[in-house]
């Protein structure tokens, strides 16, 4: 393990064109789905008002924050990158966002197949500072604090149905995120123990509870493997073409599975189709009873393993370079 600390700017030329040409949005109330993480492992689906786009008239600025590299050695080109933002974290907080990011990436990297291939990683940890302590709505609805993400629960005060729904402005997580040299995937912790997260192209975390590092590993089976969720909710009977996804089918005889068919899986059982997948009740087909794509807590199946491990290595020149080393075995 090594530590390199870089100290990066605040605004830079590149920062300059990316984020000073953001149109001016209307805001109306679009809906969207978010995926939702229930304490006992289950995933749901619900519908939430989009945040309104922000009018932007001159350049936004970037705090200058802190890049600490907590984790591997190698070269971006050559990595996966993980990067880490906190939110609601004051300079006092830095210690515990610290650890934090160290729990949640320990967690992380003793589920299969990131255990094979951690050494592929590199691991980023951006200090984002806020003024205030917490996140919003934490404890309860209605409190409300001053933070550099705006994180909150209730979908930041968007939903009025789900209180674990932890959401964070995504544009400024990204922007933070873009401050480490190479953002593969973000995950972006709130200073709170109350249980909660959610899915998207940030995924977000409780930086304080034991069971939310679940949700960043779930977010990396979809943004790495490119998975389809395995749970049913929310409809009922499928009618479209054929997935693109791996990991589901409609056809009952899970053709699409070959030889993977019979094949002990590590989640339990082996693979072979089961009614219930992306969504719907019925009509598509998942390729295990319950793995992590379906239930915090639990193991990738065979299907999902092998194609996060294809993952890494189109990502990864080295992993297929003849000259390499031999893919560790799992
Ligand atoms: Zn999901």
């Amino acid at each position: 393990m090594q530590r390199a600390r870089l100290i990066l700017p605040a605004l830079t030329v590149t920062a300059l064109a990316l984020f000073a040409q953001v149109p001016a949005g209307d805001a109306a109330p679009a809906m969207e789905w978010r995926e939702v993480f229930n304490e006992d492992g289950t995933i749901t689906q619900t519908l939430t008002p989009k945040p309104a786009t922000k009018t932007t008239t001159g350049f936004r600025t970037l705090a200058a924050a802190e890049v600490t590299r907590i984790y591997g050695d190698r070269d971006p080109s050559d990595a996966f990158d993980l990067v880490f933002v906190g939110d609601g974290y004051t300079s006092d907080d830095m210690a515990t966002y610290t650890a934090n990011v160290k729990s949640k990436w320990d967690e992380l990297s003793a589920v299969e197949p990131f255990a094979s291939y951690k050494k592929y990683f590199n691991v980023w940890q951006v200090d984002v500072i806020s003024p205030e302590s917490g996140v919003d709505h934490d404890p309860t609805k209605g409190i409300l604090k001053d933070t550099a993400l705006d994180m909150g629960f209730w979908c930041q005060g968007r939903d009025a149905n789900t209180e674990r729904l932890l959401c964070v402005d995504e544009t400024k997580a990204k922007e933070y995120a873009a401050l480490a040299p190479q953002a593969d995937q973000v995950i972006a912790l709130g200073n709170t123990t109350k249980y909660g997260g959610a899915g998207g192209s940030v995924a977000t975390a409780a930086g304080s509870n034991a069971q939310a590092g679940q949700i960043a590993i779930h977010e990396l089976g979809h943004s790495i493997g490119d998975l389809a969720d395995e749970y049913d909710y929310p409809y009922l009977t499928y009618t479209g073409s054929e997935p693109r996804e791996v990991n589901v089918t409609k056809d009952p005889t899970g053709a699409k599975w070959g030889e993977y068919l019979n094949q002990p899986s590590p989640d339990g059982g082996v693979i072979a189709p089961i009614e219930g997948a992306r969504y719907y009740k019925n009509g598509l087909y998942r390729p295990t009873a319950n793995s992590i794509m379906r239930t915090l807590g639990k193991e990738f199946n065979l299907i999902g393993r092998d194609a996060m491990i294809k993952a890494f290595k189109a990502k990864i020149p080295s992993l297929t370079d003849p000259a390499s080393p031999p893919t560790p075995a799992n």
